[in-house]
């Protein structure tokens, strides 16, 4: 526990914030910092392959200690924390022995993470609590999983005698700002399964996402001037809040929905009255449902064109990514031994989906099936984020776990 959080406060002060739209890669230079770091101490456990590329990655290796072909797995957790809020400055603090209640943080008082917002608080009096000063992130998400990675590949590392395969370490950049998979290569991974270690709290394995994608629509119509336009304009203005008013908005909503269902999220519009785009998420865990949203959008075009015959609009649909259990289910192991991974730590596996994308749906498409696992965090991307330092640790148990068992099969 002791070299769990020292790992974690460690990780934590650097700032690794992540930048929108930055030009280089990875967005920030805290993260290459943070990865040298990373992979000298991954050295120094032993881990000889240990290398940053030239992207930021750092990827190494912990030896199979069975005489076996064991399958390679991976455990891939990212560098870089959310620009919502600062990640400049760190300065955790350790809540030892928690007795319950509301939690003030000292560098702002009007920041207190309250039970009544944290159920999950009431589940861990007397258990050691790490939160910010108020005034930052904490970077839990994802430095828990990054501690948790390394702690258990000390743990390897120091005892032999505990049968696994090869288990291949990936630290990514930039996840924070969509880019997290841009240059990790599948092939120098070369693992038959991946854990993105990324998830809230304990004992969740995320192995559903949405699918998406996003509907860019186009509205042209005839600009002329005011003064003349009688008989001759078309205000594109007009109709994109003709076509925005013929969306659903009483149901498959984000307004409107929750667990499994889908929506249509129109999130930005920008133009005149030559022209306006919407632009327009499609989302649904079931994959081709995705097309029938597409379907209704190119349907309320086509009855506004028919209204206004002078007007055009165009209805371009690109593919996001896609629910990680299409392909997982290629790979039924992965979310199996998970499961079985955490029974054997002790812990009752729950099987969650996530409304959005991970990671981990990213690699999965692209061949490497990669669910997400609980690492303990909480509060994600904001001054009230906290982690708690049992639950980290029980993550790593299940890591250990998680190598035992695949080292079982072949
Ligand atoms: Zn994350």
């Amino acid at each position: 526990m002791k070299t769990l959080l020292d790992r974690f406060s460690r990780y934590v002060r650097i700032d690794t914030t992540a930048v929108e739209n930055a030009g280089t890669y990875p967005s920030s230079p805290g993260q290459l910092e943070l990865g040298r770091m990373l992979a000298e101490e991954l050295r120094g456990l032993g881990l000889r392959d240990a290398v940053q590329d030239e992207h930021g990655i750092v990827l190494a290796t912990i030896p199979a200690t069975v005489a076996h072909a064991a399958p390679t797995i991976a455990w891939i957790a990212h560098v870089d924390t959310s620009p919502e809020t600062t990640g400049r400055n760190v300065k955790p603090i350790v809540h030892e022995n928690y007795q319950g209640g509301d939690i003030v943080l000292p560098g702002d008082p009007s920041k207190v993470i309250r039970v009544g917002d944290n159920p999950e608080l009431a589940n861990l009096k007397g258990k050691t609590l790490v939160t910010t000063d108020g005034t930052t992130l904490l970077g839990a998400d994802d430095k828990a999983g990054i501690a948790v990675i390394m702690e258990a590949a000390a743990q390897l590392m120091a005892r032999p005698e505990v049968p696994h395969g090869p288990i291949r370490i990936c630290f990514t950049c930039d996840e924070e700002v969509g880019h997290g998979v841009d240059h990790v290569d599948l092939q120098k991974i070369g693992a038959v399964a991946g854990y993105t270690l990324d998830g809230g709290g304990v004992g969740e394995i995320d192995g559903e996402t949405f699918s998406a994608d996003l509907a860019v629509v186009t509205i042209r119509g005839i600009n002329i001037h005011p003064a003349i336009a009688k008989g001759r304009m078309v205000n594109a203005v007009r109709l994109a809040g003709l076509f925005l008013d013929r969306l659903p908005r009483l149901a498959q909503s984000p307004e409107t929905t929750a667990e499994r269902e889908g929506f249509l999220h129109p999130y930005r519009i920008e133009g005149g009255v030559a022209e306006v785009t919407l632009r327009i998420l499609l989302r649904d865990f079931n994959t081709p449902r995705l097309a029938e949203r597409a379907e209704l959008l190119r349907t309320i075009a086509a009855t506004i064109t028919a209204e206004y015959p002078q007007a055009s609009i165009d209805v371009n649909i690109t593919p996001q990514y896609r629910n990680m259990a299409d392909e997982l289910a290629r790979e039924p192991r992965a979310l199996a031994f998970a499961q079985e991974a955490m029974r054997r730590a002790g812990v009752e596996p729950k099987l969650t989906i996530v409304r959005g994308g991970t990671d981990g749906s990213r690699l999965t498409e692209l061949g490497l099936p990669t669910p997400n696992l609980s690492t303990g965090e909480h509060n994600l991307h904001s001054p009230l984020e906290w982690t708690c330092v049992e639950e980290m640790a029980t993550a790593v148990r299940v890591l250990v776990e998680l190598a035992r068992v695949w080292g079982e099969t072949s």
